[in-house]
């Protein structure tokens, strides 16, 4: 957008973001706002300390942010079981260290007005380290995963951050050629778990970074 227009979509997507934190707070949510990608980065390093371990979920949105490289160049000990050249039994031993580590940083598939945090998993290894994991989760969520109810927070998650993934990974399921979800049978369905978290669990503390940007699927 030419500069003489993005002021108003800044303000729009900034207004809508500061509705959602205090949302995100009636439910005992830790909120926060970031005004850009470098203003989210930033924060991101002072919140997490330096001998911290850091687990990281299957997130676009983080990989954007740019933030895993800034964490290991400083001496924080980062845990990610994206690496193509990982077999599949020690992804499975990845992914559990990732849980038991200080932090946790994740984004979400949908969050609604109303402070529902919405992710449909295919191992659920994410949506369990997002409920009782690590006691630090930081969710970094773009404007575009605000959705207006957990209705179309599903759909969101479906149709569109869902059927990315497919395609990213390759999976051989209808949306990965059609772009649509069918709410497919097919053995390689990668939608498996939804979960909707409605209130902080009692025994993590998650706080949730918005962000004035377009990120992840
Ligand atoms: S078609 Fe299947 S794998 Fe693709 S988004 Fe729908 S349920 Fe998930």
């Amino acid at each position: 957008m030419i500069p003489e227009y993005s002021e108003y979509e800044t303000w729009y997507h900034e207004t809508r973001l500061a509705a959602v934190a205090k949302a995100l707070e009636k439910r005992a949510f830790h909120s926060t706002y970031a005004a850009s990608i470098d203003d989210a980065r930033q924060a991101l390093l002072d919140t997490i300390p330096v001998d911290a371990t850091v687990g990281v979920g299957g997130s676009v949105t983080i990989r954007e942010i740019g933030i895993l490289e800034e964490l290991e160049k400083r001496g924080n000990s980062v845990v990610h079981h994206w690496k193509k050249e990982i077999p599949l039994l020690e992804s499975r031993e990845i992914r559990q260290k990732e849980g038991r580590a200080d932090y946790y940083l994740t984004s979400a598939n949908a969050i609604t007005r109303h402070g529902d945090i919405i992710n449909i998993d295919g191992i659920g290894n994410r949506v369990a380290h997002m409920i009782y994991g690590p006691d630090n989760v930081i969710i970094v969520a773009g404007y575009n995963k605000i959705t207006d109810d957990i209705d179309s927070g599903i759909k969101r998650s479906k149709n569109i951050a869902a059927v990315m993934n497919a395609r990213r990974v390759g999976s051989k399921t209808p949306c990965a050629e059609t772009g649509q979800c069918s709410d497919c049978n097919a053995p390689a369905r990668i939608c498996r778990v939804t979960s909707i978290i409605q209130y902080r669990p009692w025994q993590t503390n998650i706080s949730v970074m918005l962000v004035n940007a377009h990120l992840g699927f």
